[in-house]
Parts: C-alpha cells; sequence; structure tokens
C-alpha cells in the first residue's frame, strides 16, 4: 500500500542519490551535500511517522543533542582536520548500529520466534558496526595525535590475536544463532568485535588514515544496510548501501591512486608518518633564490602549479592564488595539477584551493592535464614530492613503482618548492631533484611564495 511515509521515504532516496552525483566535481559538490543533507530530514521525518513509534521525548532528545553537537562542530573543524572529524561522524553511526542490535536482542529476547535472517543481519550488523566504532576511534585518535601515529603491533603476534578476536566475535554470534539467550553473549560479540577493531587499526601508521576511514566507512555503511534489513526499514537499507558502495569506491580508488593493494594498507608497514629521512640523492642539486623564481615565472608562457601535502602544511594556498594573479595580471596562463592522493586525503587540495577562490576551470585532474606539461615553461611543484616522483614510472625497485604519477619532469623547466631534501610521506628518494632541468627554492611553502610575490611586484 502506498503510505505518505513510503512517498517521503522515495523523495528521500532520490535526494540522496541526487545529492551523491553533485560529488562528483568542486562546482557542485557544496549544493550535493546540501541536497544529500535534506534527503536525510525527510527520512528522519517519515521514520518519525512509524505507527507506535515509541517515547518521543527520548527521540526529540537525540535529535537536539546531535544537533548541539553536530552543527557547531562541523561548523568550527579546521580543513586539516577534517579526516579525523569524518572518522568520529563515521564512527558514531557504527556504534549507533552495534547499540540497536543490543537493543534487539533484548527485545526479542535473544531472537527468540523470529526469522533466521533477521537474527543474522542483526548479528552481522552489531559485529561489523563495532569494529567500526572502535576502529574510527582509533583513527580518530591517532589523527588528532592523541594516540600516537606511528604503528603499535605485537609484532607476529598480531595477525594470530586479530584472528583470534574476530573469530571470538564470530563464535558468539553464531551461539545465539544456535538459541543462545544469555545477555553476555551479545556483550561478548559487542566486546570482541570492538577489541579486534581496535586491534586491527591501532597498527596502521597514522599517514595511512584517511585509506582506513574511508573503508570503515563503507563498513559502517553495511552495518546499517543490515541492521535496516533485520528492521524491515528501507531508509537504513537504502542510505547504509550508498555509504557502503560510495565508501567501498573510494577506497579501491584512493588504493589505486597510490598503487596498492587495500590488504596491503591494512596490512600497514609503508610510509606510516615515520619520520622522513633524508634522500640518498645522487647528483647535484641547485637551489635558487626567490628573485630568480620570479623572473622566470613572469617570462613564462604557460605554468603549471603541483601543490601537494606541504602545501596544506604551509598553508600556502592563499599565496599561491595571490601569485597565480599576479601572474595571469602579466599574461601568463596558470593551471593547477591535481594529482588524486596528493596530500592525506580524498580532495585535500581541491578544498584548499576553492577555500582560497582559485577558479575551478584552473584545477585539473591528473588524466587531464600530464599531456600538458611538453608544453608548460615551468612546473611549479609546491610541497609536493612523491606525486611527482619519476621512479614511479621507471625504477621497478621503487616502493611507488606503478603509482600513477604527475608527468612535472616533462616540462621545459621544473622549480620545486619545499624546506629541505627529506622524502615525502613514501619515504623515498625523488630523482626529480638532480635533473638538470629542476630548481628548488628551500624554505616554508608560505614564507617561499610570499616572497616570490613580493618579487613579482618588484617587477
Ligand atoms: P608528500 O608527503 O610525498 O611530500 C610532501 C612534501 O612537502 C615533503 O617532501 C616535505 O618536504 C614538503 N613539506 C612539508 N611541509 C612543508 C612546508 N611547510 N613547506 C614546504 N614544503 C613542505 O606529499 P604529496 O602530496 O606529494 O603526496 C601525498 C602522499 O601521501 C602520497 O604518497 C600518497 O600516497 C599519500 N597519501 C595520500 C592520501 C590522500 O588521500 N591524499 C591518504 C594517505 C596517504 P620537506 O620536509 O623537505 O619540506
Amino acid at each position: 500500500m502506498i503510505t505518505l511515509r513510503s512517498v517521503l521515504y522515495i523523495l528521500a532516496f532520490a535526494l540522496f542519490i541526487y545529492g551523491l552525483m553533485g560529488l562528483t566535481g568542486p562546482r557542485t559538490a557544496v549544493r550535493g551535500n546540501a541536497i544529500a543533507a535534506a534527503g536525510m530530514a525527510v527520512a528522519v521525518v517519515a521514520t518519525l511517522l512509524t505507527p507506535g513509534l515509541g517515547n518521543w521525548w527520548l527521540i526529540v532528545l537525540g535529535l537536539v543533542l546531535g544537533t548541539v553537537i553536530g552543527v557547531p562542530a562541523a561548523r568550527r573543524v579546521k580543513m586539516t582536520a577534517m579526516p579525523q572529524m569524518v572518522a568520529l561522524f563515521n564512527g558514531v553511526g557504527g556504534g549507533a548500529v552495534a547499540l540497536t542490535a543490543w537493543v534487539e536482542f533484548r527485545e526479542t529476547t535473544g531472537f527468540q520466534g523470529e526469522p533466521a535472517n533477521v537474527a543474522i543481519a542483526t548479528l552481522f550488523a552489531a559485529i561489523v558496526g563495532s569494529i567500526s566504532f572502535w576502529g574510527s576511534l582509533v583513527a580518530f585518535g591517532k589523527l588528532q595525535e592523541i594516540v600516537p601515529g606511528r604503528p603499535i603491533t605485537i609484532g607476529r603476534l598480531q595477525m594470530p590475536l586479530n584472528v583470534l578476536l574476530l573469530a571470538g566475535a564470530i563464535g558468539c554470534a553464531v551461539a545465539i544463532g544456535l538459541g543462545g539467550t544469555a545477555e553476555l553473549l551479545i556483550v561478548a560479540v559487542l566486546v570482541l568485535a570492538g577489541l579486534a577493531g581496535i586491534a586491527v587499526v591501532l597498527p596502521i601508521g597514522g599517514a595511512d588514515m584517511p585509506v582506513v576511514v574511508s573503508l570503515l566507512n563503507a563498513f559502517t555503511g553495511l552495518s546499517a544496510a543490515a541492521a535496516g534489513l533485520a528492521l524491515g526499514n528501507t531508509a537504513m537499507i537504502v542510505a547504509g548501501m550508498l555509504v557502503g558502495a560510495s565508501g567501498s569506491l573510494l577506497t579501491d580508488q584512493m588504493a589505486k591512486a597510490m598503487n596498492r593493494s587495500i590488504p596491503s594498507i591494512v596490512a600497514g608497514g609503508f610510509g606510516g608518518g615515520a619520520a622522513a629521512a633524508p634522500a640518498a640523492i645522487d647528483g647535484t642539486v641547485r637551489s635558487v633564490s626567490a628573485a630568480d623564481v620570479a623572473i622566470q615565472l613572469a617570462y613564462a608562457g604557460q605554468v603549471i602549479v603541483v601543490p601537494g601535502y606541504g602545501m596544506a602544511v604551509a598553508q600556502a594556498q592563499h599565496a599561491v592564488q595571490d601569485m597565480a594573479k599576479l601572474l595571469a595580471e602579466k599574461g601568463v596562463a596558470v593551471d593547477y595539477a591535481i594529482h588524486p592522493v596528493a596530500g592525506r586525503m580524498p580532495g585535500h587540495m581541491n578544498v584548499l584551493l576553492a577555500e582560497a577562490d582559485v577558479p575551478y576551470e584552473q584545477l585539473k585532474e591528473m588524466d587531464e592535464i600530464n599531456d600538458e606539461f611538453t608544453r608548460a615553461d615551468v612546473a611549479l611543484v609546491i610541497g609536493a614530492n612523491d606525486v611527482t616522483n619519476p621512479a614511479a614510472r621507471t625504477d621497478p625497485n621503487s616502493p611507488i613503482y606503478g603509482m600513477p604519477i604527475l608527468n612535472v619532469d616533462q616540462a621545459k623547466a621544473i622549480v620545486v618548492l619545499k624546506r629541505s631534501m627529506r622524502a615525502g610521506f613514501a619515504g623515498v628518494d625523488n630523482p626529480l631533484y638532480t635533473d638538470p632541468k629542476t630548481t628548488m627554492l628551500f624554505g616554508d611553502a608560505k614564507a617561499s611564495v610570499r616572497e616570490v610575490v613580493e618579487e613579482l611586484k618588484a617587477l
């Protein structure tokens, strides 16, 4: 039967999907987000129309608490703290699903008289939701530097421990499925799955956390969809599957852009925020002054700016935009080459440059810009390292061999702004720095760009 509730749900799903489509490009992303949020508001209203819903005051209290905590937190969060914010909010979703599963267990006294599919879906939701909650909390702690970012592991015993914890959780779930009604069993499921979540994420290095958060996000979506199946709530199924599918795709794309498999990321041991050692460089490195760089840029026809993690650290995006404006006034064509994993989170560079009002049409994805480097007079690398490393193309022994990179080395001249000869995230040597076409402007990226801007003004 068609009810107002089902019509509202269909409207909500349409808004989710339409909103998600908006997230495919920076120009439409903000609107897409607002549309999907409106969809969620419609879904909440539709759920509130469920007959015999329960205690209204508790529901209103929950809504008020969520709004009071969520809105100011999302408004105040710094762009660089976004990954940990996502980790926290995502984790809370997984936690809510795990608690819902517990409530269902209590209401039905261990799923007595419930069909098997309801029990299985709820127990699945309990395990995955709990893994996601506790794993996300550890990810949050690492990104917020409350927990040390370095891999924390018990060595060779780590993997057997992880398997044991997960097997324990599944074992208790099976015991419930076979008729066990003791509440201790569901508590054991939640605790063991939670410990498994912690044990899996602790050994992963802090810098890999964005990929882990994306993976856990997919887990939360799946657990919500399973809970939706158990509760017969279509909104949870659809929204959960959308989160699960988009989280899985994002994780896959990030892993591909880094040329690493998801299991190898989860196994840790790469990058991982270890203090990068100075790379062993063969050949001569040529250092230049800001004045030289300004002259080189001012007399170029086309400049491609390649931003990376160092631009984010230095918060140089506004200075970079000032420089690009000055160059445009001098008739220089400026574009930005955006690598999919530049920085430390998906879309990191897009967001920073949008914050500095860089026009969207100047932001070019890797596939779009890579052929243009041969025509560029200067490739200006600002705090990027791994995403420009030609060894990924040429050195089969390099840990990043096979990772798609920006063809910076094909530009007529290359200028690199960074503080030292230290390696980037992957901890590997970058032969770009000894390329005869490359010059280095050493220093903090923001200070260096500001100096270049002053020199450009003086020209
Ligand atoms: P990298 O980490 O490779 O290099 C950044 C460089 O910036 C460093 O070599 C550093 O050199 C320099 N730097 C740091 N601070 C400053 C500063 N204040 N001023 C100037 N330079 C600075 O960054 P990329 O963006 O090139 O590559 C991203 C890496 O992160 C890839 O390996 C990717 O796989 C990985 N990654 C990306 C994720 C994502 O979603 N985007 C998620 C997880 C990992 P120096 O110390 O000499 O200044």
